[in-house]
Order: structure tokens, then C-alpha cells, then sequence
């Protein structure tokens, strides 16, 4: 096997992305964009060095995105993207490379086998570059208006890495710099290099998604494709109630009626633990409290069963397209016993919730007979609820 060695090109300082740094150093889901890029190359058997143009100037930065990755040093670039390619090959001469892949840092997607296709073109060409068939209809323009129609066949665009035999892509880059020493943008790419020096060069098929960074969008579509579509954040919420006992024939618990010889008191059917989940719902969509969405005051509420409490606070999860996760009650009180009822109100909850049982817990304790709950004075409950909501 033929080994090559990549040079890749971070030495830009585009920041048209309105950031501080250039776009090679931003964050891209936890790593910057050049990481991504040379760890696309790293572990590749046919790999036999990965070596990075920088502009000095960045070298903090390039030093944090890459930590740990055990790189040769950087090598410092130029003005134009062609002076820096031709400042990496001549580093890397010493080395003698058989052939060289030369890759911009703003493409963070190149597959392993588009590089296996391109290392394969190489056995035979001289040069090689990943491109795609253009597919829609090119127009040029004029101003704000079509002036003509372009034959889009026998269209190509250019991606990275381009891999070239290395003496023959370095004579190309001195020979380019000789002739045309003042050419204050330099080449776009390396494939132009190699072509106005007479090489022929094999186009491979690339890959769509090896999409090169340049702007706002694409970094954005760039975090899409690597966290999903779906991106979800999680939020937790707790809540908090209490009502009296007072004499009566029975309590309502998680939507469960209790034979007791007290009731518990309230303007709807004091149903504690629904309380404290709806609230803790609503707490995780900061969405206030139970107390603004279903006033004491309102007399619709008088003795209302509390389901519908918490049937809106899902409703109100639903509407932000988000999911309830997880929901985690504790009923305070020495009596009645919750232990035997407790299934009932698992399943009862998961109803109203429309969840999976296994997303719902219900635990009961005392206060060891200590305080308003140990004298029977009143039934507390704490809950905790975990909801998933799509970041915006
Ligand atoms: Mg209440």
C-alpha cells in the first residue's frame, strides 16, 4: 500500500461567521471544526502523518482544539491559501511523502471511503480530487437577473482532499509562485495548481455531506447532522403542596379514592399529590403555577377533579412539542397507609399522563410523627418532574 501524508489547511482567518476566531477553531458539537477534520484521517491504515497549516498567530487556538491528539508541530501558513499549501509541502519535504491529500479544515465530513476512493485513483493517476456532478440548472447573472443559461454538463464541484504524486504537486506550487508572483488571491484550489502545470487529474466521486463550512447556515446544518434532528434539552421542575385534614369519609390521592375517617379540604377535590405534579410540570416549562392557571377564586374549580389540572400542564408540555420523562412523587403523611394503593395510583397517573408506567414513581414516608403531617393535621407532597423540550 502507498502511503500518504495530509496536509490540511486551517491557516484562513475567515471569520465570516461573526465569531472571534476563525471557523476552523469554532465549536461544532463539542469539538471544534479542525479536530473533527484531521481525526476524519487519523487511524486510516494508508495515513502515514497528518500535518496542519496554521496562521502562527492562532496557535493558542489551534493548541486547544487539537490537545491530545500527539500532532507534529504546526506549520505556519501564508497570506493566500496557495502560499500556505506551499508552505506545507515544503515542510513537508524532508519527509519524501510517496503521494500528499491536501484538505481544507472547513470540511469536517470526509468519509473513510471517500478517502479509500481516492487513494485508489492515485494508484494509477497522477492526481486525483473528490467532486460532484453539478445537478441544478446553472444560470449566470447579470445584476439581479438571469443573463444566460450555463451548460451544466460536464460540470464538476471541486471538494477536498485532493491528492497529488508529492513531487509533482510541490513542482507545480513552485512553479505556479514563480510565474506569478504577484497573484495577490492565489489559486482556490490545489487541482488548479496541478492543472496549470500540465497534470492530468482524475475526478472520484465525493460524498454531498463532505460540505465545507463557510457560513452561519452551514455550521448550523453541520450541528443538525451530528446531534440528529431532534436536538432536545432537559429541564426539571418540582412542586410543593399541602391541605388540612379535617373530618370526612375518605381522601382522593393521585386520583385515587381512599377510605379514611378524614377528607382532606380545599377548593377542588384537594387532591395534594396531583397538585404538587402539576406544579412541578409546570415549574419545568416555567410556566408559573397551578395557582395562575386555575384560580381558587374561579367557582369552575369548586370541587373539580384535580386530572384536570394536570391534564393541562401535558397539554401545555404537547404544545412546546416536548415529552414528559420522568415524574417522581412523595406523599408525606402518617396516614392512611399508601403502600397498598400504590400501583392504583402509578397506573391512574400514567393514564392521565398518557405515559409509560415505568416513567412514573409514587413513594410515601412520615415525619416520624413530628410536625403538622406526624400529628394528622395535614397530607404534604413533594414531586419532581423531568421534561425533554427541542431546543429552538
Ligand atoms: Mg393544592
Amino acid at each position: 500500500m502507498r502511503l500518504a501524508h495530509v496536509l490540511i489547511v486551517a491557516g484562513g482567518s475567515g471569520t465570516r461567521l461573526g465569531a472571534a476566531l476563525p471557523k476552523q477553531y469554532l465549536d461544532l458539537a463539542g469539538q471544534s471544526v479542525l479536530r473533527r477534520s484531521v481525526s476524519a484521517f487519523r487511524d486510516h491504515p494508508a495515513i502515514a502523518g497528518i500535518h496542519v497549516v496554521i496562521d502562527p498567530r492562532h496557535r493558542a487556538a489551534y493548541e486547544t482544539s487539537l490537545a491530545g491528539l500527539d500532532l507534529p508541530p504546526p506549520i505556519a501558513g501564508g497570506a493566500t491559501r496557495q502560499d500556505s499549501v506551499r508552505n506545507g509541502l515544503a515542510a513537508l519535504a524532508p519527509l519524501a511523502p510517496d503521494l500528499v491529500l491536501i484538505h481544507d479544515a472547513a470540511r469536517p465530513f470526509v468519509a473513510r471511503d471517500a478517502i479509500d476512493r481516492l487513494l485508489a485513483a492515485l494508484a494509477e493517476a497522477e492526481a486525483a480530487i473528490l467532486a460532484l456532478p453539478v445537478v441544478d440548472s446553472l444560470k449566470r447573472g447579470a445584476g439581479d437577473y438571469i443573463d444566460a443559461a450555463v451548460d451544466r454538463r460536464d460540470l464538476w464541484r471541486a471538494q477536498t482532499p485532493q491528492g497529488f504524486r508529492f513531487a509533482a504537486i510541490f513542482a507545480a506550487h513552485r512553479r505556479a509562485a514563480d510565474s506569478n508572483p504577484t497573484n495577490a488571491e492565489g489559486a482556490s484550489d490545489d487541482a488548479a495548481i496541478a492543472a496549470a502545470a500540465g497534470l492530468r487529474i482524475r475526478l472520484v466521486p465525493g460524498d454531498p455531506d463532505n460540505l465545507k463550512i463557510t457560513n452561519a447556515a452551514d455550521l448550523a446544518w453541520a450541528e443538525r447532522r451530528l446531534m440528529g434532528e431532534n436536538r432536545m434539552e432537559y429541564r426539571t421542575g418540582s412542586g410543593f403542596d399541602v391541605h388540612r385534614l379535617i373530618p370526612g369519609d375518605g381522601v382522593t390521592l393521585c386520583g385515587i379514592r381512599i377510605a379514611h375517617d378524614r377528607r382532606l379540604e380545599g377548593h377542588s377535590d384537594a387532591d395534594v399529590a396531583l397538585h404538587a405534579l402539576t406544579d412541578a410540570i409546570l415549574g419545568a416549562l416555567g410556566a408559573g403555577d397551578i395557582g395562575q392557571h386555575f384560580p381558587p377564586s374561579d367557582s369552575r374549580w369548586r370541587g373539580a377533579d384535580s386530572a384536570r389540572f394536570l391534564d393541562r400542564a401535558r397539554e401545555l408540555v404537547r404544545e412546546r412539542k416536548g415529552a414528559i420523562v420522568h415524574c417522581d412523587l412523595t406523599l408525606i403523611c402518617e396516614a392512611p397507609k399508601i403502600g397498598p394503593h400504590r400501583a392504583a395510583m402509578i397506573a391512574r397517573l400514567a393514564e392521565i399522563l398518557r405515559l409509560a408506567p415505568d416513567r412514573i414513581s409514587v413513594k410515601a414516608t412520615t415525619t416520624e410523627k413530628l410536625g403538622f403531617t406526624g400529628r394528622n393535621e395535614g397530607i404534604a407532597a413533594q414531586a419532581i418532574a423531568t421534561i425533554a423540550l427541542p431546543l429552538a
